[in-house]
């Protein structure tokens, strides 16, 4: 076994090579760019050595100085990870070069299975099955058109050297053949540097279905069974569980001895997946095979009770693998789930800042949670979106599914947009939960995936409000304790006035919807009012933003993080991004001119609280800007009648810039 090892990568999954390598004693270099001087990969790490400027074509993408590392640091191999250098036969090439050991297959078999169309004609040779297609040399248009006719639309055109989902177009007519032919191998040549594509039959409602195979060098190849990985947006995973649901033995034999051919037509060692399509009534081909260890490698993992990175550190150093076709079982179900920095609601744009709040639920014998980054880390621009990977176990699907639930309910994430709540309506969809799954999953269940915003229910309200008096409270008592005499009754903030019992409103907003709470202190807790309604609540807030409350008659826990403005409320499942309002500046930071209401700086309308028209009292909100990411409220100066706005949410206004028209009244 090596001694020491270099990890070229970062993020999730170099923690997690990391991880292992020291459970069996090896000593890990870890590589970085200016952006990752931080990250929890450099930490973790026994040596760590700055490798380049953020972009990764000049750090991580560097094989020399990468190599030069390993060398200078002693380190006998390289572990490539995933993305990066992974499937790059040069860099496996020059490690061997170099004599350092690449921990991954030989550069020979990376070649064979880079190019789709390539290891596709390999595989028909190997006798795998394959998707019926021209995967042939000639890229004339009308010759491809042709092919396109004889297999029958709908059509799949694919990059040959496509990858990450980039690089296809189905296409359903013949009409629309010529100009998707020539979109995708735009997007081919400006992605991968190379334009040649395939056709394929588009096959309909299909499953993702893969198989983990692992090779030694002494002639051994096995198969640790398959993934489901169906449920995607645009091609790519989003949720991935094993074994696949459905699947018989029979099936499950098949695919395993088709996967482990493919692998020893091209002289396969150390971990791979071989990923078909597969039809709704059994039928599988080969789409590609992926020469390295795959994001989501811990479903199998968890069933098998193994650990892969072990196994690929074991045979990378020469040993055989640990265990035979026979010896390998299924045990249970698990499900992952790839959390990531990006908006659902915004076409699943990826989000970057820093994670002001991360709280991943707790870690179990049955969750696990993948990641490479903390509290306060920053999710940047130059990488991969990924925030962790969450992984559950259970007896069996459902046993899964309810563990994945109750932990997508527990993840509370502040700072970046991100998918969680999107992830907990999706594992509650009725045909996830009941198993019918094929990649069109997400788009046809659109209408439960993307509800509209809805109302927001009274009781986060009010968990709002009681988490803002908690804090204010327990701020008071700071200070008390800080100051000379913490018995004054000036510190006090349980509501005690020289006159008697205080009243007061506190005012959220959830998008342009504002929501008052009235607040009288009483002993032991608060009189909210909310509407109509009014109500008896106390609480405690705990560590990590935790908040135990009655409300009336009904105890309930949540979580209230406060970020700048922000309010998120965690309920039952959900997250509710709320703001508070400032209500105390009256008049609020806008300045009055004649008629009108100034902005105090330069800044973005993020909504208008009231109609045009609307009367006001004084002190009302009337319009938020945001600006130097702090929100401002622009409150009415005195009781009077806006009668128009000068600005639209989503407007960039400037400073002194007039917001809206306003008229006083007696
Ligand atoms: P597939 O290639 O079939 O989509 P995966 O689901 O395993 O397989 O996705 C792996 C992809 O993740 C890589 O192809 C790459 O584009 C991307 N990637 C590369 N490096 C990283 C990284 N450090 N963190 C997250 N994703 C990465
Ligand atoms: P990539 O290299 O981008 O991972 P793949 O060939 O693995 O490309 O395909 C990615 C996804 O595209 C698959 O998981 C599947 O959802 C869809 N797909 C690929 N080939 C077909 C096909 N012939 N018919 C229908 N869907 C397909
Ligand atoms: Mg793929």
């Amino acid at each position: 076994m090596f001694n020491k090892i270099l990890i070229a990568n970062r993020g999730e999954i170099a923690c997690r090579v990391i991880k292992t390598a020291r459970s069996i004693g090896i000593v890990t270099v870890a590589v970085y760019s200016e952006a990752d001087a931080d990250a929890r990969h450099v930490r973790m790490a026994d040596e760590a050595v700055l490798i380049g400027p953020p972009a990764a074509g000049e750090s991580y993408l560097v094989a020399e100085r990468i190599l030069a590392v390993a060398k200078k640091t002693g380190a006998e191999a390289i572990h490539p990870g995933y993305g990066f250098l992974s499937e790059n036969e040069d860099f496996a090439d020059a490690c061997e070069r170099e004599g350092i050991v690449f921990i991954g297959p030989p550069a020979s078999a990376i070649r064979a299975m880079g190019l789709k169309s390539a290891s596709k004609a390999l595989m028909e040779k190997a006798q795998v099955p394959l998707t019926p297609g021209y995967h042939g040399d000639n890229q004339d248009p009308a010759f491809l058109a042709s092919q396109a006719d004889a297999i029958g639309y709908p059509v799949l055109i694919k990059a040959s050297a496509g990858g990450g989902g980039k690089g296809m177009r189905r296409v359903d007519a013949a009409a629309d053949f010529e100009a998707a032919l020539a979109s995708c191998k735009r997007e081919a040549r400006n992605a991968f540097g190379d334009d040649d594509v395939l056709v394929e039959k588009y096959i309909l409602q299909p499953r993702h279905i893969e198989i983990q195979v692992f090779g030694d060098t002494h002639g051994n190849c096995v198969y640790l069974f398959e993934r489901d990985c169906s449920v995607q947006r645009r091609h790519q995973k989003v949720l991935e569980e094993a074994p696949a649901p459905g699947m018989t033995p029979e099936r499950r034999a098949a695919m395993g001895k088709a996967a482990v051919e493919a692998a020893k037509a091209v002289g396969y060692v150390g971990a791979g997946t071989v990923e078909f399509i597969a039809t709704q009534d059994g039928k599988f081909y080969f789409m590609e095979m992926n020469t390295r260890l795959q994001v989501e490698h811990p479903v199998t993992e968890m069933i098998t009770g193994l650990d892969l990175v072990e196994w690929q550190l074991r045979v990378a150093s020469g040993e055989p693998l640990p265990l035979s076709q026979e010896q390998l079982e299924i045990n249970g179900h698990a499900m992952e789930a790839r959390i990531y920095a990006e908006d659902p609601e915004r076409g699943f744009l990826p989000s970057t800042g820093r994670l002001v709040h991360l709280s991943p639920p707790p870690v179990t014998d049955f969750v696990r949670v993948d990641t490479g980054v903390e509290q306060g880390d920053e999710i940047s621009p130059h990488y991969d979106p990924m925030i962790a990977k969450l992984i559950v176990w259970g007896e069996d699907r459902r046993q899964a599914l309810d563990r994945m639930r109750q932990a997508l309910a527990q993840y509370r994430i502040v700072g970046v947009s991100n998918n969680v709540d999107f992830l907990a309506r999706l594992v509650a969809v009725p045909s996830f939960a009941n198993a019918q799954l094929d990649t069109g999953l997400i788009e046809r269940e659109h209408a439960l995936l993307f509800p509209p915003a809805g109302d927001v229910p009274a009781e986060v309200w009010l968990l709002a409000a009681l988490a803002e008096l908690l804090r204010e409270q327990r701020l008071a008592q700071k200070k008390a304790v800080r100051s000379a005499d913490p018995d004054s009754p000036w510190h006090t903030f349980d509501g005690w006035r020289l006159n008697g019992r205080a009243g007061r409103r506190l005012m959220f907003r959830a998008g342009e919807v504002a929501q008052d709470v009235g607040v009288a202190v009483v002993a032991g807790g608060y009189w909210l009012t909310l509407g109509a309604q009014q109500i008896l609540a106390r609480g405690s807030l705990g560590a990590d933003s935790e908040l135990q409350a009655q409300i009336g008659e009904r105890r309930l826990r949540a979580a209230v993080v406060a970020s700048n403005e922000r309010r998120h409320v965690f309920f039952e499942g959900r997250a509710w991004p709320l703001a508070v309002v400032d209500t105390l500046h009256v008049g609020g930071a806008g300045e009055e001119v004649a008629s009108g209401l100034c902005a105090p700086m330069p800044g973005k309308v993020v909504a208008l609280m009231v109609e045009p028209g609307a009367r006001v009292e004084k002190g009302a909100p009337l319009l938020v800007l945001e600006a130097m990411k702090m929100e401002h409220t622009i409150s009415a100066p005195r009781k009077g009648v806006v009668k128009a706005f000068r600005f639209a949410p989503g407007d960039q206004v400037s400073d002194g810039a007039e917001l809206l028209d306003f008229e006083g009244v007696e």
